[in-house]
């Protein structure tokens, strides 16, 4: 069946409203333009305006992100939502950060790996971003992306095997992450179990966002939530994001639009 996408809009007012409910989103090309670097990405003061006032009628708005949790919270400023950051490794909350106990022992191995790679590839134009816990190494701005990334990938798949570490693929940039079981996916279980969530909306654009429909479709299949996934279409939407996907938005312009419109229909 051929949902309008009116009707997609409704359904997912229909589902926020049957509460307690609870939105999660990502950061980066969901509610924030993907930029050629990190550290320009903003959210504008609309969205951060529409999700502070959705928090106020939802039982929570989550921003789970890959993002270091002190970077995600200056993005979104002084806000009412739950911010999890570095992929569900830290959690943000009545101004204090609280960082999984599992993944503590992994931070110097991850400097190591980090200065390995910084002095063995040269490449202009590759970010390696250090968020603490874990590591986003970027390679958008490398004059042939596709050379850069063969390279990195190379070096990173040592990197990772020496130091125990975990290695992820996302657009544009790999993630080195600690082995821990916790992730998108584990966040939010953990969102929806801690606000006795009926029912979720889930928004995101890369592959690391599936982790998180995959775990809340699981809750949906043991009727424990009613929820609904939104994918926000980028000019590199992997496929398993579309395959996912409940619901489409066409970029963080039209995500502005639902969430400005959900605002102003929810009660
Ligand atoms: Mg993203």
């Amino acid at each position: 069946m051929v949902r309008s996408v009116r009707d997609q809009w409704n359904r997912a007012l229909d589902i926020l409203g049957n509460k307690p409910s609870g939105l999660i989103t990502d950061i980066d090309g969901t509610i924030s333009e993907l930029v050629a670097h990190p550290d320009e990405a903003v959210v504008t003061e609309e969205i951060k305006q529409s999700l502070n006032s959705l928090a106020k009628k939802l039982s929570v708005v989550a921003v789970v992100t890959g993002r270091s949790a002190p970077k995600a919270i200056s993005m979104l400023g002084t806000s009412e939502l739950l911010v999890v950051g570095n992929h569900g490794m830290e959690w943000a909350e009545n101004g204090r950060i609280e960082v999984a106990p599992e993944v503590k022992p992994y931070t110097d191995k991850l400097n190591e790996a980090l200065d390995k790679l910084s002095s063995e590839i040269r490449i202009p134009g590759v970010l390696i971003e250090n968020k603490g816990v874990t590591a986003a190494i970027h390679y958008r701005q490398t004059e042939n992306p596709d050379d850069s990334k063969r390279v990195i990938f190379a070096k990173l798949s040592d990197l990772a095997e020496q130091y125990g570490l975990i290695l992820t693929e996302g657009k544009m940039n790999f993630e080195l992450r600690p082995p821990v079981n916790l992730n998108k996916g584990t966040a939010s279980i953990r969102i929806a179990e801690r606000y006795n969530l009926k029912s979720c909306v889930f928004m995101g654009d890369d592959v690391t966002d599936v982790d998180a429909v995959r775990s809340l479709r699981g809750l949906a299949a043991n009727g424990k939530i009613v929820f609904m996934s939104i994918a926000v279409l980028s000019g590199q939407t992997p496929p398993v994001v579309l395959e996912e996907a409940d619901m489409l938005l066409d970029g963080v312009r039209q995500v502005a639009e639902f969430l400005r419109w959900l605002d102003s229909s929810l009660k």
